[in-house]
């Protein structure tokens, strides 16, 4: 018997992984200095962390190896393996042989495999980013690479395997996924809502980095339309950090007219809100989300406390409020 057979989950989970690891990379790299934003300081902090770009490629190339594999397992495990069949301990009596033990297809060869097994034929564009990865990584591993790297283009290849392998919404899911369930998440020091509530940043940078169409092609949801302020997010950095939520993810879904909700892109969550036009008349924004305390009721649009009615039919009650005051003063009627 051939023991410790891999499956289509695990070597799918082991892609995801790798990938998300590669954006963390470039991620954690390029943050501080694109919150700077000087063109000349980013490139020579490029050019030093060339190595740690280049490890990203190693990982964005195993990732694309291990969802060929996730494929190809989908028919059989076995067709991984290399070398004669004479020598797999299949028969009566013959020894068990650990999966692992054996020489697994390499790279040139897994593609046709993998292209023999998917259902439908692969495009040229999904070819030509296998190809192009192998042998960027290969000149990485076995050479001195003379490619220079950098962020937007290493992002464009995670968010493009992602979308090639297991389509939209997929990337931000494997992100969202490893920073939920890490075991960290569950510990009394640490600040999870506030980091939850973060976690947007990615989001506008990456969007900032590879630029709004390319991003736009990630989602389901038309991250294009008009943003609103999450509920949910800015109400856990209400209650840890200030009243200024800086991310705009949430999304109005409008075949709800009756019950109007917003979908947020960074948490997922889906808040009920009122179409009502904000408290303060020099914004326009006409979608609030009244929770539970008054501090908790604010505009999506501009994140300020809302209070009852509008702005103008307040003033002419404070205004009624100051002429009572003054005929009272006055001993008139
Ligand atoms: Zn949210
Ligand atoms: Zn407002």
């Amino acid at each position: 018997m051939i023991t410790n057979l891999p499956n289509n989950q695990e070597f799918e989970n082991l892609a995801k992984n790798c990938l998300v690891q590669a954006f963390d990379l470039v991620f954690q790299t390029d943050k501080v200095i694109f919150d700077i934003g000087e063109k000349s300081l980013k490139e020579d902090v490029w050019k030093y962390s060339q190595g740690k770009l280049n490890t990203a490629v190693v990982l964005i190339h195993q990732a694309i190896e291990s969802f060929m594999k996730a494929s190809v397992c989908l028919t059989s495990p076995l067709l991984l393996l290399e070398g004669r069949r004479k020598d797999w301990p299949v028969l009566p009596d013959q020894e068990d042989k650990d999966f692992n033990e054996f020489y697994t297809t390499p790279a040139e060869a897994l593609l046709r495999t993998y292209a023999a097994t998917v259902k439908s034929p692969l495009s040229p564009e999904i070819v030509a980013h296998i190809e192009a990865m192998r042998t960027l990584r290969n000149q990485i591993v076995h050479g001195i690479s003379r490619t220079e790297l950098n962020p937007k283009k290493l992002i464009d290849s995670i968010l493009d395997t992602f979308l090639f392998f297991l389509g939209k919404d997929e990337w931000w899911q494997a992100l969202l996924d490893e920073f939920v369930n890490h075991p960290f998440g569950n510990h009394e020091a640490y600040p999870f809502g506030i980091e939850l509530a973060r976690f947007a940043e990615r989001l506008d940078y990456v969007e900032a980095v590879i630029g709004k169409a390319k991003f736009a092609k990630q989602f389901t949801q038309n991250t294009r339309a008009r943003r609103y302020i999450c509920p949910f997010c800015k109400t856990l950095w209400l209650h840890e950090v200030d009243d200024n939520y800086p991310y705009r993810w949430a999304l109005l879904d409008n075949s709800k007219t009756d019950e109007p909700v917003v979908h947020c892109v960074n948490c997922r969550i889906e808040s009920p809100v009122t179409r009502e036009s904000c408290y303060y008349t020099n914004c326009k924004g006409s979608v609030r989300f009244y929770g539970p305390s008054t501090d908790e009721i604010f505009c999506l649009t501009c994140g300020e406390q809302q209070y009852s009615g509008t702005q103008a039919e307040d003033e002419a009650a404070e205004k009624k409020e100051a002429e009572q005051l003054r005929k009272r003063l006055l001993g008139l009627p």
